[in-house]
């Protein structure tokens, strides 16, 4: 009955245990090895990093169409009118130098039918400049006045947000792809009804190798740049359709296929800016951000599985303490029981007189006192294990004759071993040196020794005690032949209320606190008590103190 209450109480405690904290882990941590597959199905970070690479390349065509205007502002103002007739030529030759950054300038009167270029003066000593400038201006000659009427026409009509057109692409100069653009607008004081253009094209040296790279640098420097806080560095170039060699590139480009594009349109038309990580790919940063979290998702479950085992060990050993506690007090009260019943029962055979041999009464007496002596043991073991509990045992000290009191200690029991049919043995070595125990304390763990001694043994009834000297160390040994001790129990023993399982000495009447105390005691001194024993044949104890007192306050 007991014991069945035992085993549910106990598979309610595992229950407890897994689904308070078993089923929660386990259901965190698949969920998270869940969440984690997720984002790489979805390839959440990659889309997430892209995301941010269009955000900047965004903010990079802005600030190229910022920047264009503001060169243009100063040059549309200055711009000669259709009506300045021979001085169109000289104010564009000047404006030209004034604006390095131009490779030639155009302004086209419908009106009178006027056509007026001038290539950038700074550079007119460079013929290979020269030619191909003048090529690029034939080339605008001839579909300007076809396109004039139509570009004036649209200008007018956003002149609020878009004062200036822009036209560009790319061609193949001197095997390379070069890039050409126009931006054009209708010079100041032109009337309403009137076609005219001002046309001015970026020199490409200058857009190639200073307007771009400045774009470049500050867009990637940037404080506003979400991607500064990545510790990846991100890297930029510019270039043709069709064609992934770098027309501009940031100075740490370090090659390799961009991770997001973006086509220029209103200004600028057809660069292509692209942008990605220097030295990774995204993917790569994808899949390292995944495996970080499956280690971090390894090591923590390692943990929760390591302190779940913890829990358990603990929850079992509380359980298995409670449970020999509560055999302790079964334990005790039967052991009380017991001697009492029998001083009872022969006080009162003695109270009623009728015994006549005078033997008899000896032999009461003797049975009151052994019992009444065993009720004084047990409760003084009780009582020092109490006093060990709370920490208020103490132990006094004295220089002792460890013979005298090991055979006076054995002479008071020797009668009742014998009597037990015990052939007894002692052997107590003559030169032992005076040693500083608690003679009391000494001579209990003594007695808890015979003790167990006479009440585990069977038919081989024999007891030894030894005193020698060993090395530095007095050992006092008990040796019996009774039922021993199996191998996985002998370090069990000493704990507290433990008792073997073996179902004989559960008819044997024991608290479990008899060894406890002699190991505390054999500690407290400084020493240990030792066993060695095999079942069927026999055990022996050995409680080993130091000669040396300084050893014994060490440990104490
Ligand atoms: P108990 O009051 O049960 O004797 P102890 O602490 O003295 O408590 O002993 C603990 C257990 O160790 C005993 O219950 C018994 O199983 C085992 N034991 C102790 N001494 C001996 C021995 N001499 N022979 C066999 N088993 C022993």
């Amino acid at each position: 009955m007991s014991k069945k209450w035992r085993l549910t109480e106990r598979t309610k405690t595992l229950l407890t245990l897994e689904l308070a904290i078993v089923l929660p882990a386990a259901a965190l941590m698949g969920f998270s090895v869940w969440n984690l597959k997720h984002i790489q199905r979805d390839k959440a970070i990659e889309a997430a990093i892209q995301r941010d690479f269009g955000h900047v390349l965004k903010i990079a065509e802005s600030k190229s169409w910022r920047e264009a205007n503001d060169l243009l502002t100063p040059v549309r103002k200055e711009f000669p009118s259709p009506d300045d007739g021979a001085q169109i030529k000289p104010k564009l030759e000047s404006l030209l130098r004034q604006h390095p950054e131009y490779a030639y300038a155009v302004l086209y009167d419908k009106k009178n039918n006027l056509m007026v270029s001038r290539v950038q003066p700074g550079r007119d000593q460079d013929q290979a400049f020269c030619a191909y400038t003048q090529g690029e201006i034939n080339n605008l000659v001839s579909w300007l006045p076809v396109e004039a009427s139509s570009e004036v026409k649209h200008l007018r009509m956003m002149k609020e947000e878009h004062p200036v057109g822009f036209y560009g692409g790319w061609m193949v100069r001197a095997n390379q792809h070069a890039y050409f653009n126009v931006a054009y607008f209708i010079p100041a004081d032109v009337r309403d009804d009137r076609v005219a253009l001002g046309v001015v094209a970026f020199d490409e040296d200058y857009l190639r190798k200073s307007f771009f790279p400045a774009i470049v640098s500050d867009v990637l420097s940037s404080k506003n740049t979400v991607l500064r806080a990545d510790a990846n560095l991100p890297v930029m170039m510019i270039h043709a359709p069709k064609d992934s060699t770098p027309w501009v590139a940031s100075a740490d480009w370090d090659g390799g296929e961009p991770e997001e594009e973006r086509r220029f349109a209103d200004v600028f038309p057809n660069l292509i800016f692209a942008m990605k990580y220097q030295g990774t790919t995204i993917a790569d940063i994808g899949n390292r951000f995944l495996r970080y979290n499956y280690i971090v998702l390894g090591a923590l479950s390692v943990l929760m599985v390591g302190g779940i085992w913890l829990t358990y060990r603990n929850v079992s050993r509380e359980m298995n303490l409670a449970r020999l506690k509560s055999d302790f007090v079964a334990n005790v009260s039967h052991e009380l029981r017991t001697p009492l019943a029998l001083i009872r029962l022969y006080a009162e055979t003695l109270e009623l007189g009728r015994l006549t041999a005078k033997e008899k009464y000896q032999e009461y007496f003797r049975i009151i006192r052994e019992e009444s002596e065993r009720l004084t043991a047990l409760i003084n073991n009780i009582l020092d294990f109490s006093r060990i509990e709370a920490g208020r045992k103490e132990y006094e000290f004295k220089e002792t004759n460890l013979a005298d009191l090991v055979r006076s200690t054995l002479d008071s029991y020797r009668f009742q071993i014998e009597q037990n049919g015990f052939a007894f043995e002692e052997n107590i070595s003559g030169d032992i040196p005076p040693v500083t125990v608690d003679r009391e304390a000494i001579a209990r763990s003594l007695l808890n020794l015979v003790n167990n001694a006479l009440k585990y043994s069977k038919d081989q009834k024999y007891i030894g005690v030894s005193l020698y000297q060993a090395n530095s160390r007095v050992n006092l040994e008990v040796r019996d032949r009774g039922i021993g001790i199996p191998p996985n129990e002998q370090e069990k023993i000493f704990e507290k209320f433990y008792r073997c399982g073996d179902p004989l000495v559960h008819n044997i009447k024991g608290s479990g606190l008899g060894l406890s105390l002699v190991r505390h005691i054999a500690r407290a001194h400084g020493g240990e008590v030792l066993v060695e024993s095999s079942p069927e044949k026999g055990s022996k104890f050995t409680i080993a103190l130091p000669l040396d007192p300084g050893l014994r306050t060490a440990a104490a």
